[in-house]
């Protein structure tokens, strides 16, 4: 137990985020690359401040998004991004993704024995990022600022930063990803401006912010969203207006399971980009020598998704309650994320704000686009001299305690909140207690985030004990205060006043508190992983793709795919580069011809 001053200290916590800007700034001049990396569920992007702008940084096929997709051959070989996509549905046992869903919770999945968590596999995207990023700046990327949901909690934070430490990435600050969008568009656009919605709608997250540019400063009001919503959903929708229609279950009888589970999900996906710009599409699904196809409509696939668009009214109301904003005093929204694209979503966007919503950045950019800007605020470039940054804590902290009902009963286990939601970090605030029954000894704190009244319903950060004098109920007080800094640190002090007994606690989890020798042991296993070589990704992106069509077509397409993929393998055996890109450009048409263009 710690004994300490009457008064609670200053917070460390903030005086080492003055040493770490310090130390940047002593930098300068030296070789700093600080990235911006988009680490989403579905796709990440990476970018990087140069030159006085945000600049996107394309990966070794050329693309702007790297599926967060991870797949690992049998001889430890590790493939990110389209290739590892495609692979899911020829080797489900040995490819992951929507990882990042998992991120901060202690489930594993085991490839070829070895289990790994989703900040491990969320590590192998960061390095496969790096490694692009490094090979377009020509330099060594230091440090990185990486973007989370803005209803992440403490666990999962943790567990992002562990996943920069895995892949070697310092990890300079976690960002809000809504702050981030609300960073590009700002920059975009310096004019001092009414207050802005940003509605960033992904794979699996729905946030809402609410930001205003004032005086050069971001600031975000309020935020709020759905962590279980976003385009996947939409995808199972459509899946299940396809099972209404035929059984795709008779196509894919014998399939294993997962197999089944994506090639619907690849084929829903098609579809439901045609019917972003088309009255219906073909929803179909070939394996073996069975093939389940039906014509959806645009109507049919609006009104599937209905209970989902309804879903994306209540976090805007939250976000404009929260910040006493009114619906009319928004200048405008901008979307964000690849699901701002579904028809069906946009409607219901210009319907819930009477408006069209603002697209001038791209929605699958901005966050990766934000995330460079503030890379480039840490390394205090001049261009950005005239941006701040506030930043809100995008939940409710507190403690539980007891209360006593109007009849003198006591009810305990209820959530006293400390720091409410969407107030401005890095904040320090305190709340006075009282003990509860007569000469009580101690004083617990259970240290709690979220919304909900019961302590039950929120998660549960850490727990803090202070012993107290014994004294009738309520004649001790103790003073209870959180500090929460702008990389998400929740600091606890808690003081008895009149013993000047003290206690200081930084939240570790115990359950998920990962030792250094773990981490040490999880580096090592990790870094017998090596990235599939670079100069090679195309290669392997288009044989992973070639054999996912063939297990999927038939009859003349599948022998004719066949045919292609063994004239590019022979001529990957040849060794010569003319040869190799002759023998992909053919199969890849091929391909192309078959299925449209490659979609990530
Ligand atoms: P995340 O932030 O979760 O990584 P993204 O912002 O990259 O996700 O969005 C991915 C989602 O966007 C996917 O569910 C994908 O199906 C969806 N999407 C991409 N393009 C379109 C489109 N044209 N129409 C509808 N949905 C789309
Ligand atoms: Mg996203």
């Amino acid at each position: 137990m710690a004994r300490g001053p009457a008064m609670p200290r200053p917070s460390l916590k903030l005086a080492l985020a003055f040493a770490s800007h310090l130390l940047i700034a002593g930098l300068k001049g030296e070789v700093l690359m600080i990235i911006g990396v988009d680490l989403g569920t579905t796709n990440s992007a990476v970018a990087v401040w140069r030159n006085g702008r945000a600049e996107l940084i394309p990966n070794a096929l050329g693309d702007m998004l790297t599926p967060s997709a991870v797949s690992i051959t049998e001889s430890g070989q590790v493939l990110v991004g389209s290739a590892a996509r495609d692979r899911q549905s020829t080797h489900p046992h040995e490819s992951v993704t929507t990882f990042k869903r998992r991120m901060g919770t202690q489930q594993t999945v085991k490839i070829h024995g070895h289990t790994y968590a989703a900040d491990d596999l969320s590590s192998l995207v960061l390095r496969s990022l790096k490694e692009d990023a490094e090979s377009y700046l020509g330099e060594t990327v230091t440090g990185a600022v990486v973007t989370v949901p803005a209803y992440f909690n403490e666990r999962q934070r943790r567990a992002t930063r562990r996943a920069g430490e895995l892949a070697g990435l310092k990890i300079e600050r976690l960002l809000n990803e809504p702050t981030a969008a609300a960073l590009a568009f700002g920059v975009a656009d310096r004019a001092e401006r009414e207050p802005f919605l940003v509605f960033d709608l992904g794979g699996g997250t729905f946030d809402v912010s609410i930001v205003e540019v004032f005086d050069g400063i971001v600031e975000v009001r309020a935020s709020a969203g759905d962590n279980r919503l976003g385009g996947e959903d939409f995808n199972a929708a459509l899946i299940d207006v396809a099972r209404g229609k035929a059984d795709p279950g008779n196509a894919l009888a014998a399939a294993d399971p997962i197999i089944a589970q994506e090639l619907l999900r690849a084929a829903a996906e098609r579809t439901k980009r045609a019917l972003t710009d088309a009255q219906s599409a073909p929803f179909s699904v070939t394996w073996n020598d069975r093939t389940f196809s039906a014509k959806i409509s645009a109507t049919e696939f609006d009104r599937a998704v209905e209970p989902l668009i309804e879903r994306l009214r209540e976090p805007v109301l939250r976000s404009l309650r929260d910040s006493g904003i009114r619906v009319e005093t928004l200048s405008e929204v901008v979307l964000v994320g690849g699901a701002t694209r579904t028809p069906a979503v946009r409607r219901a966007i210009t319907r819930m704000f009477g408006r069209f919503p603002n697209t001038a950045i791209h929605p699958d950019h901005a966050v990766a686009l934000g995330a460079a800007v503030q890379a480039g605020l840490l390394a205090r470039d001049a261009a950005l001299d005239e941006i701040r940054l506030t930043d809100v804590c995008p939940f409710t902290l507190g403690v539980d305690h007891a209360e006593r009902d109007s009849r003198g009963a006591m009810r305990s286990g209820l959530f006293s909140p400390i720091i409410e939601r969407n107030t401005v970090i890095p904040v320090s605030r305190v709340n006075r207690y009282i003990t509860v029954s007569d000469n009580q000894r101690v004083v617990q704190f259970g240290i709690y985030q979220g919304e909900a009244r019961e302590v039950s319903g929120n998660v549960k950060l850490g727990e803090v004990q202070v012993p107290v004098p014994p004294r009738p109920a309520g004649h001790v007080a103790i003073d209870c205060r959180f500090s929460y800094d702008t990389s998400g640190l929740l600091e606890v002090d808690v003081l008895v006043p009149e013993t000047g007994i003290f206690k200081n606690l930084v939240i570790a989890d115990d359950a998920d508190t990962v030792s250094p020798e773990a981490l040490a042991e999880r580096r090592a296993v990790l870094a017998e992983l090596k990235l599939h070589p670079r100069d090679m990704s195309e290669n392997a992106a288009v044989l992973a793709r070639a054999r996912r069509c063939y297990e999927s077509f038939l009859g003349d397409q599948r022998h004719q795919i066949g045919q292609a993929t063994l004239d590019f393998e022979s001529a990957l055996e040849s060794q010569q580069p003319r040869v190799i890109q002759a023998a992909r450009a053919e199969l890849t048409a091929i391909l192309n011809a078959l299925e449209g263009e490659r979609f990530l």
